[in-house]
């Protein structure tokens, strides 16, 4: 039997190295890397079952061709010869008629390897095709409110939490979505380090945390100015720290903190005032408090704001100075690798873009230059779009020539005219940079792809020799094109080292740096006051909504992405998809535990299995996972949000939608 070192390939922070265990050449067994710092020997719950990913029964073994009505599914098997000729007859044919911006390429997160995914973006760059603005579906809102105020630099080291001496889990299912920071935590808590969580949700990490927050949603600033208000009313502030390091803090003390008061924040976020005391009291003793921001509380109209003024909090307490302490959204940005090698190896400078979330818009627009030809890699928007609906319409256009190169027969491939059979990052090499720790590594591939199948990187290069793109990338192997994401980089290492599997932190121990205009943290930021924006941090009430009821999404614990839906056992451990009401929303609508719902807003409905639970607060109602349509009756949740943008980075507003539920006859 053989042992290989690999990189789950996942759409995960943790990036965990792997060994799979071959024999006979089929993968008999996945488990996590002793071997590795930070995953440190254990796999999640969902890629410990990866060989199933590989040798289920519904991967795409062969190319297709779509015989039906868009949507439905019916395709005949092809060979690539037929599929490759078709596909460069078409492209070809639609550049000289309308010009290359008439094709949308793109590959996206669902294979996070800088190779894979990096050149197929490049292939489309160098055709100057439109381009995708990606992670606006994502994290766009999130970084775009971290780089105001913190700079394009990652935040605390994951690695650091161990030191600290209070760890604050805000907005951000740790078991779910980070279970290898987790298990870091539990490290300090064994020395008596406290952890608070704050969720509109009571979440597994929640019920484990030594204080819960149940935050009402989108008051995530308002918690934290409050919180600020104590430590500032309590002589608790680090002004030392404050005048040092950061810009425009006398402003909100002056202009904002005065209407936070406890009483205030109270009323906002839902919570008790002796509770928002007790957090200031512990979040002001603590020398270094570490902070995992979640993703989600980016997600809403406001959410760029409400994230940035989170990430200000360990600036008034000096938290940031210190190694164990400050906050992390992400580390991506500290990786500054020469990534244009790879995504724009050629091609103009300027093309059209399409922003992710506006794909169903882009696609459906009239006019003079509709976009002609779609191409997806590694990503489902049938499902994980907002405004789905919207989506689909497009795709279902008789017009629009699309490609999917997919392992599994997606919602979005039902509606391709070709579909591609892709390799699993199992059956790939590629090179990885983690955005949740400062961890790089080589991924080996493991077992040859299964059938037919390709990995992007085949196919891009020999799409690109056809198309007559000639740039030396497309010629390179993975280890060569590794090579040049280094070449006249800032981050440095051995690409031996890298080759041979060993896992290379790019992490220091010095405190937060800042990469801001003026090289502080940012409570005035000049750059967002340029934009229109308000330039200190606030909280600002939604307009008032439509429908009664919020919806609150989250990861699934063994499906927190479409790419696990090709796993039956998988789908079984998630279970029915399900909404949860509380008890008192359940009730004044005579609904009751295990009956069929119908959740419904201007956009569309869906039907699900309701959960009466206290797990969420009266007005929510919570939808865990995103589920393809064959298990959730009338589509997927995500038709329910409308593809509005939020206030910061252009990005999608999930969590900013309302509906109401009732009862259904029947799913399915
Ligand atoms: S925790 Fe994340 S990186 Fe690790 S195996 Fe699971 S999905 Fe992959």
């Amino acid at each position: 039997m053989a042992t290989i070192r690999t990189v789950c390939a996942h759409d995960c922070p943790d990036m965990c190295s792997l060994l799979a265990h071959v024999e006979d050449g089929r993968i008999v067994r996945i488990q996590g890397d002793p071997d590795h710092p930070f995953t440190a020997g254990f796999a999640c719950g969902k890629v410990n079952r990866d060989m199933d990913l590989v040798y289920s029964p519904e991967r795409l073994t062969t190319p297709l061709r779509r015989i039906g009505p868009k949507g439905s599914g019916s395709f005949e098997p092809i060979t690539w010869e037929q599929a490759l000729n078709e596909i460069v007859a078409r492209w070809s044919g639609i550049i000289a008629e309308s010009g290359p911006e008439a094709i949308l390429g793109y590959a996206y997160s669902a294979h996070q390897g800088q190779i894979n995914r990096g050149l197929t973006n490049g292939l489309f760059h160098a055709l100057g095709t439109s381009r995708l603005l990606g992670g606006t579906v994502c994290d766009s809102c999130a970084d775009a409110a971290w780089e105001a105020t913190v700079g394009p630099i990652g935040g605390a080291d994951p690695e650091s939490v161990v030191e600290s001496d209070l760890v604050i889990s805000w907005g951000s299912d740790l078991h779910a979505t980070n279970v290898h920071l987790w298990a870091k935590i539990e490290q300090a808590r064994k020395r008596g380090v406290k952890l608070v969580a704050i969720d509109p949700r009571r979440t597994r990490t929640a019920r484990a945390a030594d204080f819960y927050l149940p935050i009402r949603i989108g008051t995530d600033s308002a918690l934290a100015l409050g919180v600020m208000h104590i430590l500032v009313r309590d002589g608790l502030a680090d002004r030392a720290y404050l005048a040092a390091h950061t810009l425009g803090f006398d402003q909100v003390e002056r202009d904002v903190l005065p209407r936070f008061t406890p009483e205030r924040t109270a009323e906002i976020t839902g919570l008790p005032v002796a509770d928002i005391e007790r957090f200031a009291a512990m979040y002001g003793a603590a020398r270094k408090s570490f902070m995992r921001i979640g993703f989600g509380m980016s997600r809403y109209v406001h959410g760029g704001q409400n994230l940035r003024t989170v990430a200000l909090l360990p600036g008034v307490t000096g938290a940031y100075g210190r190694y164990g302490g400050g906050a992390i959204v992400a580390t991506a940005a500290s990786f500054d690798l020469n990534y244009n090698a790879v995504r724009k190896p050629s091609g103009p400078a300027v093309a059209r873009t399409v922003n992710h979330l506006k794909l169903g818009e882009a696609l459906l627009a009239a006019g003079d230059a509709p976009i002609r030809a779609l191409f997806i890699a590694a990503n489902n928007p049938a499902v994980t779009n907002p405004d789905t609906g919207k989506i689909r319409a497009g795709l279902a256009r008789e017009d629009l020539f699309t490609v999917v190169h997919d392992p599994f027969m997606t919602a979005t491939a039902r509606y391709a005219d070709i579909v591609l059979p892709a390799a699993t990052y199992l059956e790939t090499e590629d090179f990885y940079r983690s955005y949740g720790t400062y961890y790089m590594q080589y991924g080996q591939r493991v077992v040859a792809p299964l059938g037919e199948a390709w990995s992007n990187l085949r196919l891009t290069q020999t799409l690109a020799a056809r198309m007559g793109v000639a740039d030396p990338v497309f010629s390179m192997t993975p280890p060569e094109i590794m090579k040049e994401l280094f070449r006249g980089a800032d981050v440095k290492a051995d690409p031996k080292t890298l080759l041979n599997g060993v896992a290379v932190s790019i992490a220091g121990r010095s405190g937060q740096q800042f990469r801001t205009p003026s090289g502080k943290l940012e409570f005035y930021s000049q750059a967002l006051a340029d934009q229109g924006l308000p330039p200190m941090p606030d909280w600002v009430a939604e307009p008032v909504a439509a429908y009664p009821l919020r919806l609150l999404t989250t990861p699934g614990y063994f499906q927190s992405h479409t790419a696990f839906s090709g796993v039956a056992f998988l789908r079984e451990r998630e279970g029915v998809p399900y909404a949860v009401l509380h008890p008192e929303d359940a009730a004044s609508r005579g609904l009751t535990d295990g009956q069929a719902v119908r959740l419904h807003n201007g956009l569309g409905q869906v039907s699900l299995r309701l959960r009466v639970r206290d797990e969420v607060q009266p007005g929510v109602v919570l939808v865990p996972g995103q589920r393809p349509d064959e298990e959730a009756a009338g589509g997927t949740v995500n038709m329910l949000c409308a593809d509005g943008y939020t206030d910061m980075g252009a990005g999608a507003t999930y969590q900013s939608t309302w509906l109401e539920v009732s009862a259904a006859r029947s799913i399915g």
